[in-house]
């Protein structure tokens, strides 16, 4: 089995996380994918975050239709700092005859070389870099061994310019957010008044 592992805040989840994890579907023949919200410690919050469930909960509102694609608590219900490493680990053991993705945007995967134990997570998974607005690909060149490049394979297609910090800003200031994550989520963002003030 080839599983596809898409981590991210997601506060909220939007089009752009769902289309790459498409992609990535389509173009790495990916038989399920899994959401991963990340656990966000007190001391690295940079933003009110949203609380873990409501990240949960609107991550499963948002994968429902696409029968590949699968929420996980791997790393919510695991106490302390998530690493990456550690979640790949556990992943390890659930599927121990699967092939290991890991799909990021093009500036997250930037940053692996700084990532905890990173050696072993480049063992344990390859990357899907995803394009993102504003960055070229030859930034992976620039700024990633050649250790680290040969498990990096590049995802085509659109560049969507959204991100959750937009979509949180548009909701603050009463813009529209429909259309750039599903309806399903749009609703439970207003239902729960997510985002409305800067402090979550
Ligand atoms: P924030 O603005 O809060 O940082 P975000 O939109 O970057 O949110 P994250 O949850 O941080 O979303 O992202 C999870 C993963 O999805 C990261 O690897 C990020 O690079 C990738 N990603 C997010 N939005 C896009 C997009 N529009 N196109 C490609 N990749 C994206
Ligand atoms: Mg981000």
């Amino acid at each position: 089995m080839r599983l596809g592992i898409m981590g991210g805040t997601f506060d909220p989840i939007h089009y752009g996380h769902l289309y790459v994890a498409e992609n990535a579907r389509l173009q790495f023949q990916l038989d399920q994918t899994l959401f991963v919200p990340n656990r966000i410690p007190a001391h690295k919050k940079t933003y009110a975050v949203s609380s873990a469930e409501h990240r949960f909960a609107m991550t499963r509102l948002a994968i429902a239709d696409n029968p590949c694609f699968q929420p996980s608590r791997v790393e919510l219900d695991r106490p302390g700092p998530s690493y990456a490493v550690e979640t790949l680990r556990l992943l390890r053991q659930t599927y121990p005859d699967a092939e290991l993705f890991f799909i990021t945007g093009l500036d997250a995967v930037i940053e692996i070389a700084t990532w905890r134990r990173h050696e072993e997570v480049l063992q344990l998974c390859a990357f899907i870099a995803a394009p993102r607005p504003g960055l070229s690909p030859k930034t992976l060149q620039e700024r990633l061994p050649a250790y680290a490049l040969q498990r990096v394979r590049l995802l085509e297609g659109h560049h969507l310019a959204i991100s959750s910090t937009d979509i949180r800003d548009s909701v603050r200031r009463g813009l529209s957010i429909r259309y750039l994550t599903p309806d399903p989520v749009v609703e439970y963002i207003r239902q729960n008044r997510l985002y409305l003030s800067d402090t979550g």
